[in-house]
């Protein structure tokens, strides 16, 4: 199974492991720092320690990162983006220093600067942290958005002409958010429906690049650009397109992540169905 939720780290990062495995999780999301904040106390060696060591011990295959959702990197004023370019060159650093292969970052909001400009911003911050940290293996992921007010990242064309600019390949790919896919207007709602946007991701991105999966379902219609996840059938996608993503073999070794809302009560439950789902 590549299937699990983002865990909350509440009381120690370590913990997330003991949380994932009553869930039934198989890979999982976390935050390395309160997702709020700009500042967290450093991870030190002892820590770095236990959570490898927990890690190795569980049955956790992928741990995943998520960075803080005050990071805009692709603010058009300069000392915002520095401030965000600095966060994230942070989280990079402590996902690495965890040993998390993948951090996950949406693209941004250039905030009435255009598409052309956001883009342009966005691809010089990634470009730029991975250059700063060529001896890391912790690479970046750009998750595609709703569309919500100025957000970019929303379309398949955008997200290949992000990552066609930024030159580390190896450490560049994207998390394609289902709630967020659907809401940009891409019907997922039948395997047949999806196939033809996964069609449409490999001919624009490139399947390769497709290195992790956000399964959240959508309270809002598609087109609606509204970001809102459901529980998984409890919303306007439907369970089809999750029997189809978690059956799909080619996805077998991709991480497939919960984002649902109402706590470990409800991934429990949305966990249950996943794997019911799975034939
Ligand atoms: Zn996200
Ligand atoms: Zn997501």
């Amino acid at each position: 199974m590549n299937i699990g939720a983002h865990i909350s780290t509440a009381g120690g990062l370590e913990k997330c492991f003991e949380r994932a495995e009553k869930l039934g999780c198989s890979v999982i999301q976390i935050f390395t720092k309160s997702p709020s904040q700009w500042k967290a106390k450093p991870i030190t060696d002892n820590v770095a320690y236990d959570f490898r060591k927990r890690w190795s011990e569980s049955a956790i295959s992928h741990v995943i990162a998520h960075n803080a959702y005050l990071i805009n990197l692709a603010h058009p004023q300069d000392y915002e983006w520095n401030k965000s370019f600095d966060a994230m060159l942070d989280e990079l650093n402590r996902a690495d220093k965890l040993g998390i292969k993948w951090l996950i970052t949406h693209s941004g909001n250039h905030l009435g600067s255009g598409e052309t400009n956001g883009i342009e911003r966005i691809v010089d911050a990634i470009t730029r942290l991975l250059y700063d940290t060529q001896d890391l293996q912790c690479g970046i992921l750009i998750e595609t958005t709703a569309g919500q007010g100025s957000s970019i990242g929303t379309t398949f064309e955008q997200l290949a002409s992000m990552i066609e600019k930024i030159d580390c390949a190896e450490r560049t790919g994207v998390c394609l958010d289902t709630a967020h896919i659907f809401a940009a207007g891409y019907d997922i709602r039948t395997s047949g429906k999806f196939e033809k946007v996964l069609r449409k991701f490999s001919r624009t991105i490139g399947l390769k690049k497709l290195k992790a999966i956000h399964l959240n379902d959508s309270k809002k219609p598609l087109g609606s650009r509204i970001d809102r996840h459901a529980n998984i059938g409890d919303g306007e996608i439907g369970v089809e397109c999750f029997r189809f993503l978690v059956n799909r073999k080619p996805f077998m070794r991709i991480p497939m992540i919960l984002e649902t809302p109402g706590g470990e009560k409800m991934f429990e439950k949305d966990m249950i169905l996943l794997r019911k789902l799975k034939t």
